[in-house]
């Protein structure tokens, strides 16, 4: 693991649980930190400002789930090539701890997930050799039968291999971690300007049989 990536995890660690000088950082604090529940249900991010501890990777950021019992808070480190480290927590009532078998070892590092973006999508478990081929075939129709997980949240699609163990990915956007499974199918995705004019077409005539039904329940 690179110098820059060490020095970030060693101070996400002092933060999240401490050290001889000051206590670690607790649940309700890490709550004012993200802004729950002002800014809504969550999850809430929140990116650790830059300090010098945090100059050898791109970013450290927080995601607050406060509705899942089993994970609370995802840190994510991205490092200067963009490769994100995820580390999943849940609160037990005085500190943080591991969530279920997903590693948290702030230490063992090595483990990236491996993700590659091409455009708006993200892939898997690929090289980006093989990302920038099936994102080619994808734009162009020619990729039906590929599974990819899709984030409803905000749409991101991720595109994985089949060594890929599809449970631990979350959305690479928003830290979603119920991703829904999808395969492309042949028909060619649907022109959202055409999309929207057919809505509109569907409302008016829905309209139109209202009026007509309303003015004979009501005569002229
Ligand atoms: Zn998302």
């Amino acid at each position: 693991m690179d110098e820059g990536l060490k020095r970030a995890f060693a101070h996400v660690e002092r933060l999240l649980f401490g050290d001889g000088s000051r206590p670690g950082l607790t649940r309700s604090e890490l709550e004012r930190l993200v802004g729950y529940p002002v800014k809504g249900e969550g999850p809430l991010g929140y990116e650790l400002p830059k300090t010098p501890e945090l100059s050898g990777v791109q970013a450290v950021r927080f995601y607050y789930y406060p509705k899942d019992p089993r994970i609370q808070l995802i840190v994510e480190v991205e490092d200067l090539e963009g490769r994100r480290r995820l580390r999943h927590f849940r609160w037990n009532g005085f500190t943080w701890e591991a969530s279920g078998e997903r590693k948290t070892d702030l230490r063992s590092t090595e483990e990236a997930l491996g993700l590659v973006r091409v455009g708006e999508d993200y892939f898997a478990g690929y090289t980006p050799e093989e990302a920038k081929e099936l994102a080619l075939a994808v734009r162009k129709g020619e990729a039906a039968g590929v599974k990819y997980l899709l984030c409803p949240k905000d749409g991101t699609r991720v595109f994985y291999a089949p060594q890929v163990k599809t449970q631990d990915l979350i959305c690479p956007t928003c830290g979603n971690p119920t991703l829904l499974y999808k395969t492309l199918t042949l028909e060619a995705p649907k022109d959202p300007m055409e999309a929207l004019l057919e809505e509109q077409r569907a409302l008016r005539q829905a309209i139109e049989e209202l009026v007509r039904y309303l003015r004979r329940k009501l005569g002229p």
